[in-house]
């Protein structure tokens, strides 16, 4: 994946549907879960097989809408066909806020699609690997595997932070190994840091080339 696609086309291309958290059965049931995880509906993205699922702070769109998306303007010339003029007009405007959305959450929205090329990759062996392997290895490695591709794409692209830091306005913010930690229990810290410092060292002398 190269940083700054086609939101658009790789939705209709590989059949993403985004779906907002508190609008489906699955992660308000996920949420009951992990009630333990703080911001688990407020926070994060999910993706699950190829539904991105985003924090309920995002626009109210039906289920369905991202093929809209993908699809653009001619979809919304043939819905109002179908539709009539004020529905579509409604439709056409969620969809619109949507687009926005995930424009403005670029690297996540990017983060989430490398899931979805994961789950295309391995399927069902994704799915188990990710959610059940903590056992027998204590952390959750395979959960490690996948999350780290992941985010060194938005730490090489996006400039997100490995460590701590102290945003302009002196607020606290996580680096990449804190939230992995807090919330995927995946891996020792110092080994995370460690494979992050090093997979971008390598990142960044490939670009030198
Ligand atoms: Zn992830």
């Amino acid at each position: 994946m190269k940083p700054g696609i086609d939101i658009a086309k790789f939705t209709k291309d590989h059949g993403v549907r985004f779906i907002r958290k508190d609008k489906w059965w699955v992660t308000r049931w996920i949420a009951k879960l992990l009630f333990f995880v703080p911001g688990f509906m407020t926070d994060f993205w999910t993706t699950i097989g190829r539904t991105v699922a985003y924090p309920e702070s995002g626009p109210d769109c039906d289920d369905g809408d991202a093929l809209w998306v993908a699809a653009g303007g001619a979809n919304i010339a043939a819905a109002t066909l179908r539709l009539g003029a004020p529905k579509a007009g409604e439709r056409a405007q969620r969809i619109v806020e949507l687009a926005e959305y995930l424009e403005g959450h670029r690297s996540v929205v990017e983060h989430e699609f490398h899931h979805v090329i994961d789950f295309e990759r391995w399927g069902v062996l994704f799915a188990v690997s990710y959610l059940l392997l903590p056992v027998p290895f204590v952390f959750a490695w395979f959960r490690w595997r996948w999350e780290r591709e992941a985010f060194l794409y938005q730490i090489v692209h996006y400039g997100r932070h490995i460590d701590d830091w102290t945003d302009a306005d002196g607020n606290k913010r996580l680096g990449v190994v804190s939230v992995l930690w807090s919330s995927y229990l995946c891996w020792p810290r110092a080994w995370m840091r460690a494979w992050f410092r090093k997979a971008t060292d390598a990142e960044v002398s490939e670009w030198g080339r």
